[in-house]
C-alpha cells in the first residue's frame, strides 16, 4: 500500500490561510504520485473561519511548557488551536499515519520556528500546537524545506 502523509492543506494550494490565501508548494504536489497526501488545516478543523485574524503563540511559562495563543488584540484563542491539533491527531490515528509535512512558522504547523508573540515578525525556536501534539504521539514531522527526504 502507498504510505499516507499528512500535509498542511495550505501547502497543497487550499485557501485556508488566515488571509484567505494559500502557500502552494509545487514540490509537494509532485509527491502526489508517490504518497497518498492527506491535506489538513488544524485551524479550520479547530473551528476558525477563513479569513481570520492572525494569531501567535506566547509562552506563559517556558519552563513548564505552558503555551497560550493570542490574537493581536490580546484575545486568547488557545482552545481553537488545541481542538484543531486534536482533530488532526484523530485523522492521523484513523489512517495510521506516521509522517507529516507541515508549514514552517505557523502557530499550528510550525516545525522549528514560530513568531515570538509580539506580532513584530520576529521568529524564535519553537513549534506549533499541532506539530507538538503529533510529535508527542510518535509522528515524525518535517517542514516544507525537508522534502528531499521523501523523493
Ligand atoms: Fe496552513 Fe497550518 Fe495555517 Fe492551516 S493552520 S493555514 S494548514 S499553516
Amino acid at each position: 500500500a502507498v504510505d499516507a502523509i499528512l500535509v498542511s492543506a495550505c501547502l497543497m494550494g487550499i485557501n485556508c490561510k488566515h488571509n484567505g490565501e494559500n502557500n502552494l508548494n509545487e514540490k509537494i504536489i509532485k509527491l502526489c504520485g508517490k504518497y497518498k497526501l492527506i491535506p489538513v488545516c488544524p485551524e479550520q478543523l479547530g473551528g476558525f473561519p477563513t479569513p481570520r485574524p492572525k494569531a501567535e503563540i506566547v509562552c506563559e511559562d517556558l519552563a513548564k511548557g505552558v503555551l497560550k495563543v493570542v490574537r493581536e488584540n490580546g484575545e486568547d484563542v488557545t482552545k481553537y488551536f488545541e481542538n484543531g491539533a486534536e482533530e488532526v491527531l484523530k485523522i492521523a490515528n484513523l489512517m495510521n499515519i506516521k509522517k507529516a509535512v507541515l508549514k514552517e512558522k505557523s502557530p499550528s504547523c510550525g516545525v522549528y520556528k514560530i513568531y515570538d508573540g509580539s506580532f513584530s515578525g520576529k521568529l524564535i525556536d519553537g513549534s506549533g500546537v499541532t506539530t507538538k501534539l503529533l510529535k508527542e504521539n510518535g509522528i515524525e514531522v518535517f517542514n516544507e524545506y525537508a522534502l528531499e527526504k521523501f523523493l
